[in-house]
């Protein structure tokens, strides 16, 4: 990474901290649900967050709305990736203290969320009435991926006004000044898209109002990344890995001491 380009990301990180409120310890909720649009979402963005609430023994549920299985679906069958990406979920799961039990698929086709909003939206229900959790965790208003666009805008419906919510970020970091495009045409224009909305990351009022410390549960969190082995560990020649986004500076973002969220305000 640039030198010039690193000062500026850790400028851009130390404006977050100024301008977010730290979640003690007595803040994290006692009982959650994180909803993860593909496999390795739930680690990525609040891994480090489900670590500390599980220590202090909450009840943390993850819910996977799609099967994962577009990732490298010129390489492999999507009915294989499926199905090995659902065991590596488990895996990670399990390295976040969240039991099998509380591990919930809904079983979507990776890409197709949108296509299914009326069929997910009573399978949300259920679960959150199910669970009533104090705290749901939804993807970030500003993450680009359709699947994550979808997944929040379920949850938020759904929900209402019955529980906290937090929104994570996960394809947010790739944009400048933290990560490179990578040469694909399409993720050259998404990573333009999401540079030019946060300038770069100047313009952060509406982006982050909350932080987690998670600097002591980094090593678990890299172990349970480490799980989703199909997304980490090259299968074969020309398997992408999340390694490979932007030389390893996007997956660098998520083992900084903090998790970042925007909760919003009761009513809006
Ligand atoms: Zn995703």
């Amino acid at each position: 990474m640039q030198l010039w380009r690193k000062r500026m990301a850790n400028a851009v990180r130390a404006r977050l901290q100024a301008r977010t409120v730290e979640l003690s310890a007595a803040d994290l909720p006692s009982s959650a649900i994180v909803f993860a649009p593909h496999p390795d979402d739930e680690t990525l963005g609040c891994g480090g967050t489900i670590l500390r609430m599980r220590e202090q023994g909450a009840d943390v549920h993850i819910v996977f709305m799609t099967d994962g299985s577009a990732s490298h679906r010129h390489l492999m069958p999507v009915e294989a990736l499926a199905a090995q990406r659902k065991g590596e979920a488990l895996a990670a799961a399990a390295a976040l203290g969240v039991v099998e039990d509380s591990v919930h698929w809904l079983g979507f086709r990776d890409g197709e969320l949108f296509a299914h909003l009326a069929d997910a939206a009573p399978r949300v229900r259920s679960l959150l009435a199910e669970v009533q959790p104090e705290a749901v965790f939804i993807p970030h208003r500003f993450d680009p991926p359709a699947d994550h666009r979808a997944t929040a805008g379920i949850v938020r419906t759904v929900a209402g006004q019955s529980a906290r919510m937090y929104e994570y970020p996960v394809w947010w970091w790739h944009q400048f000044p933290f990560t490179l495009p990578m040469h694909r045409r399409a993720d050259v224009m998404q990573w333009a898209r999401a540079s030019a909305r946060t300038l770069g990351g100047l313009r952060l009022a509406h982006t982050f109002n909350r932080r987690v410390d998670v600097s002591a549960v980094l090593g678990r969190k890299r172990r349970a990344l480490a799980q989703h082995r199909s997304q980490m560990a090259a299968q074969s020649d020309g398997w992408a890995t999340l390694e490979s986004v932007s030389g390893g500076e996007w997956l660098a973002c998520f083992f900084q001491p903090f998790e970042w969220f925007w909760q919003m305000s009761e009513g809006s």
